[in-house]
C-alpha cells in the first residue's frame, strides 16, 4: 500500500503558540498552573500536559489561585476579568487571528453577525466581545433571525468558505448592508482543505487524524467524505486504525490543526503495519 501525506497538515501556528506557552508553564515549577479548557482538542496531548502538572479547569472551578493559560480559541472579556479579579495571572494563548476577530467585535458600533459553529468556544469568546449585540449564524435557517439593517460581519476562523459565500449573498438578498471585518477564514484551514483536495486526486481513501470535538478536523473529514464518499475515515489515534482503512492500494493522511506530528506518524505506522498483515 502507498501512504501519501497531505502537503499541509497538523499543528497550525496558533496551536504551536499555545503549546509553546504550555511548555513554558510546565517547566517553570512555581505554583499551581492551569489550562482554561483543554489546551488543544487532542486527548493524548492533554493527558501528557496533565501529567506534567497543567490542570484543566473551567472558569467557575474553585481551585487555588495560580497562573492560567487561555488557549488558542480565546475567551470572553467577562471570563478573563473574573479570573483576574480572583487573583489569577493570565497567560494569553489566544491565537492572533482569533484575537483580531475579538477586537473587531469589540470595536463594532453596529450589531455583529458572526458566521460560526453554535456553541463553539471560539465563537462564544468572540460573541462575548460584542457591545451592540451579536447574532450567531451556522445554518441557513438561522438567517430568519436577521432583520434588514446595517451590520458588521465576522467569520469564525474555521467556517466553510462555500457556506460563507452563500450566506453573504442571502444577507444581501434580505436587504442587509454590512462590512466584513476581522480575520476571516484562517489560512491554515484553507491550506489544509486545499491539501486534502489535492490528496483526494491521487489516493483511493483518506484517513483524517483528529478529535471529533475539533471543528477544523471535522471540517477536513467532511471535505474528504464529499470527495471520496465512503472512503474517508476519522481516527483519533493509531488504535482506531482498522484493517479496512489499510485495505486500499493507496491511502492519504491528513490531520487537523490540533494534531501533533508524533500522532500523525503513529497513525501512518499503524496503517503500514496493518497493510502488511493483510498480505
Ligand atoms: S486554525 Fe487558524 S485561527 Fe485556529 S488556532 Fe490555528 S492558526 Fe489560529
Amino acid at each position: 500500500m502507498i501512504i501519501r501525506r497531505a502537503r499541509t497538515m497538523g499543528f497550525c501556528f496558533g496551536v504551536k503558540n499555545a503549546v509553546r506557552l504550555a511548555n513554558e508553564l510546565v517547566s517553570s515549577h512555581s505554583g499551581p498552573i492551569y489550562s482554561l479548557g483543554e489546551i488543544v482538542h487532542n486527548e493524548a496531548l492533554v493527558k501528557e500536559y496533565s501529567k506534567k502538572g497543567l490542570k484543566v479547569i473551567a472558569p467557575e472551578d474553585d481551585v487555588p489561585v495560580g497562573r492560567v493559560l487561555i488557549r488558542a480559541h480565546g475567551v470572553t472579556p467577562d471570563v478573563e476579568e473574573s479570573l483576574r479579579r480572583r487573583g489569577f495571572e493570565i497567560i494569553d494563548g489566544t491565537c492572533p487571528l482569533v484575537k483580531k476577530n475579538q477586537l473587531a467585535c469589540q470595536a463594532s458600533t453596529l450589531p455583529v453577525i458572526l458566521f460560526c459553529k453554535h456553541g463553539h468556544d471560539e465563537a462564544i469568546g468572540i460573541a462575548g466581545h460584542a457591545r451592540c449585540g451579536c447574532i450567531c449564524i451556522e445554518r441557513e435557517e438561522d438567517l430568519d433571525d436577521v432583520t434588514p439593517g446595517e451590520y458588521t460581519v465576522l467569520v469564525q476562523t474555521t467556517f466553510s468558505s462555500e457556506k460563507l459565500e452563500r450566506f453573504l449573498w442571502l444577507l444581501k438578498a434580505k436587504g442587509c448592508t454590512f462590512t466584513i471585518q476581522g480575520s476571516g477564514i484562517c489560512p491554515a484551514s484553507r491550506q489544509r482543505r486545499a491539501a486534502v483536495e489535492e490528496l483526494a486526486r491521487s489516493v483511493e481513501a483518506i484517513v483524517v487524524v483528529g478529535d471529533e470535538n475539533s471543528a477544523n478536523s471535522t471540517a477536513l473529514y467532511n471535505l474528504a467524505s464529499s470527495l471520496l464518499p465512503g472512503r474517508a475515515f476519522f481516527v483519533s489515534g493509531p488504535d482506531r486504525v482498522t484493517g479496512e482503512m489499510a485495505s486500499f492500494p493507496s491511502v492519504g493522511i491528513t490531520a487537523g490543526a490540533s494534531v501533533a506530528d508524533d500522532l500523525i506518524s503513529e497513525v501512518e505506522e499503524r496503517l503500514g503495519m496493518l497493510s502488511l498483515d493483510d498480505k
